[in-house]
């Protein structure tokens, strides 16, 4: 029965924190996956226990440039994700985005396999609705520190969405939310895995501004989930849709909620709020309740608890 319904699954940036996990959630289910990633941002330890596994390929490529292979599916995770990695490089970043998407978007037309693109809700920017639904068109700076990202991720969807009306090709579109859990990079400056590492080293947690700045935390289990019911989705529906936690906590409450976790003696220490940091941040989820029956399970605290679990081992090492 899982043999038959076997599909050979692309996942580029699969060495990454999302697709390292999306990688072992396709192989659980008899997929057979070829993981691609140029190791920008991901790291092969993340994957290194799936090369054992006969199903699984691992591919150094970067998907700037041309890729032949042979697919019939393909979940386009390739960019990197935190502030301080995609503006370390913005060109490459916004390169990443939209060479990365015409050449997966090529292969899938020639391969004819359905593709996912993995966009975020950083495409909404600085949001004036709230919670954010997918028919809102953002407030995105075009020239900001944040600009490689956004736009080359607006870029992005708008090929997905071209090439769909172009060549009647099978997309889908995500748009996640913040995400957290194990196998995120401890020095990617995002807010969870700084304050996790800060907390069990004892150093000052670094509040940004005064704190009270929002976002809405999903564990990483619920979000795989969700992606791979967007993907087995019927032809025709396209997305965009909204991944992510509605639970909306201020950056404050999280940096308490690390400190409480931890039993760890660091103090709260403030720090300038980076250019263009938006205010608040909730996902509207009713549309991936609807067309994918789906809605997270994880509550913040269990998920911080494992994440709390996996860096104090890494940081023991
Ligand atoms: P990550 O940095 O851990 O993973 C990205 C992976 O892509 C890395 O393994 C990196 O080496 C690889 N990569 C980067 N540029 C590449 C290139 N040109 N060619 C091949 N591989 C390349 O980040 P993540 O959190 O796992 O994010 C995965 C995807 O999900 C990204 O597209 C990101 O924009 C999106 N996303 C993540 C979040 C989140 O909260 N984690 C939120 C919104 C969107
Ligand atoms: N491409 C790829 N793998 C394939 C097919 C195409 O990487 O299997 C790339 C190729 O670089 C191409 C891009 O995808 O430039 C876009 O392909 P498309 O067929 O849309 O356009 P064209 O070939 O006309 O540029
Ligand atoms: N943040 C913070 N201290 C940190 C890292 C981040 O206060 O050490 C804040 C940051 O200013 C933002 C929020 O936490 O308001 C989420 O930041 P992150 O970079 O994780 O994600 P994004 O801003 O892309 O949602």
């Amino acid at each position: 029965m899982r043999r038959s319904m076997s599909q050979r699954v692309l996942v580029t940036g699969g060495a990454g924190f999302l697709g390292s996990h999306l990688c072992e959630r396709l192989l659980a289910d008899g997929h057979d996956v070829l993981c691609v990633d140029n190791f920008y941002t991901g790291t092969k330890r993340n994957v290194t226990h799936l090369l054992e596994k006969p199903l699984f390929e691992l591919m150094r490529h970067d998907i700037t440039f041309p890729l032949y292979v042979e697919c019939d599916r393909i979940y386009n995770l390739a960019c990197p994700a935190s502030p301080i990695h995609y503006q370390f490089d913005p060109v490459q970043t916004t390169k990443t985005s939209v060479h990365g998407a015409i050449n997966m978007l090529g292969l899938a037309k020639r391969t004819r396999a359905r593709i996912l693109q993995a966009s975020t809700s950083e495409v909404y920017g600085d949001p004036e609705i709230h919670p954010q639904t997918e028919d809102y068109w953002g407030r995105v700076n075009p020239i900001g520190p944040r600009s490689c990202y956004d736009e080359g991720k607006r870029c992005a969807e708008t090929l997905f969405f071209d090439y769909q009306r172009q060549h009647g090709m099978d997309v889908k579109v995500v748009r996640i939310f913040n995400t957290y859990g194990p196998r995120m990079h401890p020095n990617d400056g995002r807010v969870v895995s700084n304050f996790i590492v800060q907390a069990l080293r004892g150093e000052p947690i670094t509040l940004y501004g005064d704190g009270l700045q929002t976002r809405s935390f999903c564990y990483v289990d619920d979000l795989i989930d969700a992606m791979v019911r967007m993907m087995g989705t019927e032809k025709g529906f396209y997305g965009p849709v909204n991944i992510g936690n509605p639970g909306e906590f201020t950056i404050r409450e999280l940096a308490e909620k690390v400190i409480s976790l931890t039993g760890s003696k660091s103090k709260i220490e403030r720090k300038p709020l980076p250019q263009d940091d938006p205010r608040q941040r909730q996902p509207d989820i009713a549309l991936a309740r609807s067309k994918l029956g789906w809605q997270p399970k994880v509550a913040l605290d269990d998920g911080l608890k494992e994440t709390v679990r996996y860096f104090r081992a890494l940081l023991a090492q």
